[in-house]
């Protein structure tokens, strides 16, 4: 995995979707000046290629202005690294002038939409649909790419089949995420998706997406199934994303992953003070990340699919239980059920029966539809 920044320009948003976990209201502006920072911060901290992602909050409240200093004084200012951008947004702020600075350094846009407009806007938010569709629209006409992410809620995966069929019908890759217990509000579990639920879920993507493999792309199977075949995780979720992920908050705080970000506790340093990786490491935060490590190597030393999950997302751990390490991620139970599921599709398809030990060319059977090994074969 390559070193990741993420910048968090503020963590306001103009919307309030009912679920959301991370937006604070009247959250300050990142300056230009610490824009400035990160670049010299960064200059001597490692030697390898960057990738920053802006995220929120909802980073597209900064504005036209500071992307037009900020893109061309990141990608200028710490070569001879390799850099690359993304942005995480839901649009509603998309601007022709922003739009054109981004196709300038061909920013890769992600998004949210939770499926067809009623079921969208009844989790979201009243009008959510229209305003992520009309920017969605500039960014297109510019030329920008843009993925659309779905949460999928208690309420939502009621409706699965409606939204894939909505992204089938769209042409659109489908990337989706489960409802996580809200940090803030007076019902957390209301809309947080049970793990157990969530994982029958990827089962139920498994098998439309088989169905329907020549019509639509759904990255977290390709990822999922990435991980088994390789037995290396494709996304931060399933590596050991302590220390090649960095988040910058609005002030120059620096955090191990956006999701932190805003919460004090897991401030390990300031890019105005410059620090470098050691002095980072002396943080409780960064303590703690690598204690989740050692923790998995410990709690999973005994699944089969320690290599490519490696306990899953840290911050689902670690958060819920005010900051102590007590368990891996809640959705352990969804990976097992379908890295289980996965497994034993291969080994099926490959050799016939469950056990990899009964031999390559025994009992060959052949699969009526598509089966898991066509997806290794799918290029992506
Ligand atoms: S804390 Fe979770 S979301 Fe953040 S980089 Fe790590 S795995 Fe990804
Ligand atoms: S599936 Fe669960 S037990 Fe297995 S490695 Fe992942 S978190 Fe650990």
């Amino acid at each position: 995995m390559s070193f990741h920044v993420m910048l968090i320009p503020t963590l306001g948003c103009p919307g309030n979707c009912s679920y959301c976990w991370s937006s604070e209201e009247r959250s300050p502006i990142m300056s230009i000046e610490t824009i400035k920072e990160v670049v010299e911060w960064l200059k001597d901290f490692r030697e390898d290629s960057v990738t920053f992602t802006f995220h929120g909050g909802e980073p597209l409240l900064a504005g036209a202005d500071f992307y037009r200093e900020a893109l061309p004084m990141l990608a200028e200012g710490v070569k001879p690294k390799k850099v690359a951008f993304a942005i995480q947004t839901n649009l509603w702020k998309m601007t022709d002038e922003i739009a054109e600075i981004f196709a300038e350094y061909d920013i890769p846009i992600g998004s949210s939409l939770d499926g067809p407009k009623e079921l969208n806007d009844f989790q979201r938010g009243e009008g959510y649909f229209e305003k992520t569709m009309r920017g969605y629209r500039i960014a297109q006409k510019h030329g920008l790419s843009v993925r659309f992410i779905t949460t999928f809620t208690s309420y939502s995966e009621k409706y699965r089949e409606e939204i894939f069929n909505f992204y089938l019908e769209n042409g659109w890759i489908l990337k989706f995420h489960p409802a996580l217990p809200s940090l803030r509000g007076d019902e957390p579990e209301k809309w947080a998706l049970d793990p157990e639920e969530y994982g029958k879920l990827l089962i139920y993507l498994l098998d439309k997406y088989l169905e329907n493999m020549d019509r639509i792309e759904v990255m977290n199977i390709d990822h999922l199934c990435k991980g088994v075949f390789s037995g290396k995780g494709a996304v931060c979720t399933f590596v050991d994303c302590m220390g090649d992920v960095l988040a910058v908050g609005p002030d120059g705080g620096i955090y191990p992953c956006y999701r932190f970000v805003g919460m004090p506790e897991y401030v390990m340093g300031n890019v105005y003070d410059r620090p470098g990786i050691e002095e980072l490491a002396q943080s409780d935060a960064w303590k703690l990340m690598f204690n989740y490590k050692e923790y998995v190597d410990q709690h999973c030393k005994d699944c089969a699919h320690i290599k490519y999950c490696r306990g899953g997302c840290p911050y689902n751990a670690i958060t819920p239980t005010g900051g102590e390490i007590k368990g891996v991620d809640p959705h352990c139970v969804s990976y097992k059920m379908i890295f289980d599921e996965i497994t034993e599709r291969v080994n099926n398809e490959m050799f016939g029966g469950p056990s990899m030990e009964m031999g390559f060319f025994q009992n060959p059977m052949k699969p009526s539809k598509p089966g898991i090994m066509s997806l290794m074969f799918k290029k992506t």
